[in-house]
């Protein structure tokens, strides 16, 4: 592995994969139809990807089915499962820099994220999956001495996954992890804005000992691919990753076909509220300005509201704004930049047209607000945040994902954590404060599925993942994500 490359010359070198992994090989889209992969930093062109439809869908669904009921993977021992899926989890770290290339020309992060975030990130997710697979042991159900009634969990089978472009092989490999461990076949669907990690490691798992069929990759359209995994009668289960809208319309696909379970990891207003008893009022900014533009706000769990006390405000909001100018957009594959380009020119416009929205709804921009490097021909948003922000305005209520952060005063914690749960999500939230008892009150009336104390995004996969309200239904990450991907079963024995 080189230690120091030269980004620009691999990126002209590479040549990714593009086309769906079904059945252990790579094969063109049936229609043989493909579209556009855009590098985000310079609005280029710099692939075609086999457009799944369908017809794809029904192959790789088909080829999943088939190994699952051969039982080539869901009737293995544990301890083999553990060894097949640990040397993928060291063959993705193996491929880390080609893959955090992959990712950063997809959709525009940081290489250096790439590098030391995202792929080890979906790594470790990976190993501790097959770590965890030979260590949960089934009940026995108390039933007296007449009985013996087993309580065993089974791979629920065929399971689709659709995923967003923001952490994309993160995001895959919080599903790929506990589904395959669990002894399931899978069918991946990667966002059409990044399907570039995911067609590649499938390649990884086979190599690493997976059996053709276990893991298949159909990249293509959400309306045409996704849609068509979502409802497929021969899927048990989908854990869908994306936005509210979608996630609404998978629990409709999966209820006109064949009622399969389902899981959504869906968006977030996530507000992050800082009391002015908090003693180092400047780390809680600088939280609070990374819990934005880290990812260039592309992010589901952002701290995209910030509840500051009226007495904390000009110290934080002066840390902040220095900070979002020090994180101005630069080149992804630059190893400084530490943030890139927005992950195309809809996302782009989507959040600069939220910009305008908030201008003309009466916030102030205390920072930030246009597009930037326009000459390179990417999408580019400087760090960006709204003052003097009220709970009714959509820059207040709705989900950018980009790098605006609104901001909003309060006198009370009362009327904070009111504002706080005053918006149809309940993904993260967090609360600064010294005070013990406050720290806990204000989490506890918090109603949200991370809720943070004294930091912002601390993470682990080790704790669960997920939301409350429009967030979601279920929860990734730990060992909670097994329940999405196992059925119960009731074994009677009678022993009268
Ligand atoms: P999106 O909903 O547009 O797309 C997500 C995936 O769904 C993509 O693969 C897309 O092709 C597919 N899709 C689109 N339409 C579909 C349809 N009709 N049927 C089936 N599949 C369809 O979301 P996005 O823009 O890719 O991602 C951003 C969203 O994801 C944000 O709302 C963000 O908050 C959310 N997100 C949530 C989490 C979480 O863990 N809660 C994590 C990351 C991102």
């Amino acid at each position: 592995m080189s230690t120091n490359p030269n980004w620009h010359e691999r990126a002209a070198k590479i040549a990714p994969e593009s086309r769906a992994f079904i059945d252990g090989e790579y094969v063109a889209a049936l229609s043989g139809a493909q579209f556009d992969n855009v590098n985000p930093a310079t609005g280029q062109v710099f692939g075609r990807i086999a457009a799944g439809d369908a017809a794809d869908i029904e192959r790789a669904v088909a080829a999943a089915k088939a190994a699952f009921e051969k039982g080539v993977w869901a009737r293995t021992r544990p301890a083999h499962r553990k060894k097949v899926l640990g040397a993928f989890a060291q063959a993705l770290l193996a491929h880390r820099e080609e893959l955090a290339l992959l990712e950063t020309l997809d959709m525009g992060k940081p290489i250096s994220d790439s590098l030391k975030i995202d792929i080890p990130g979906a790594a470790r997710a990976i190993q501790w999956y097959a770590e965890a697979v030979d260590k949960i042991y089934d009940e026995i159900a108390p039933t007296g001495p007449d009985a013996l009634a087993l309580v065993t969990r089974e791979p629920v089978g065929v399971v689709g996954a659709i995923v967003p472009w923001n952490f994309p092989l993160v995001m895959a490999a919080w599903k790929i992890g506990p589904v395959l461990a669990a002894g399931n076949s899978l069918v991946l669907k990667p966002s059409e804005k990044s399907p570039l990690t995911a067609i590649r490691v499938a390649q990884l798992a086979l190599e690493a000992g997976l059996p053709p069929g276990v893991f298949n990759v159909v990249p293509g359209f959400g309306h045409t691919a996704g849609k068509a995994l979502a409802l497929s009668m021969d899927v048990d289960a989908i854990a869908f990753t994306g936005s509210t809208a979608t996630g609404k319309l998978v629990m409709q696909y999966a209820a006109q076909s064949n009622m399969k379970r389902v899981s959504l990891e869906c968006g977030g207003k996530s507000p992050n509220i800082v009391l002015a008893d908090y003693p180092d009022l400047e780390r809680a900014a600088t939280a609070a300005a990374y819990a934005i533009f880290f990812n260039q706000g592309e992010m589901c769990s952002a701290g995209s509201r910030l509840l500051v006390e009226r007495s904390a405000r000009d110290a934080v909001l002066g840390k902040v704004a220095e900070i979002g100018r020090t994180m101005s957009p630069g080149d992804p594959l630059d190893p400084a930049t530490k943030l890139g380009a927005i992950v195309d020119e809809t996302q782009m416009k989507r959040v600069l047209g939220y910009i305008d929205t908030g201008r003309s709804e009466g916030a102030t921009v205390a920072f930030g607000g246009r597009r930037v490097r326009e000459e390179s021909g990417g999408y580019f948003v400087e760090p960006t945040v709204f003052d003097g922000v009220t709970r009714t305005m959509r820059v207040a209520r709705e989900e950018i994902f980009g790098p605006v952060l609104a901001t909003i005063t309060f006198d009370t914690v009362e009327e904070a954590v009111a504002i706080a749960n005053d918006v149809d999500y309940g993904l993260a939230a967090a609360v600064w404060t010294r005070d013990v008892t406050t720290a806990h009150r204000t989490a506890r009336a918090l109603r949200a599925g991370m809720v943070y104390v004294n930091c912002y995004d601390a993470d682990d996969i080790t704790v669960p993942f997920g939301g409350f309200k429009q967030s979601g239904i279920g929860r990734d990450k730990s060992l909670h994500a097994f329940d999405k991907y196992t059925e119960l079963k009731t074994t009677w024995l009678d022993l009268s």
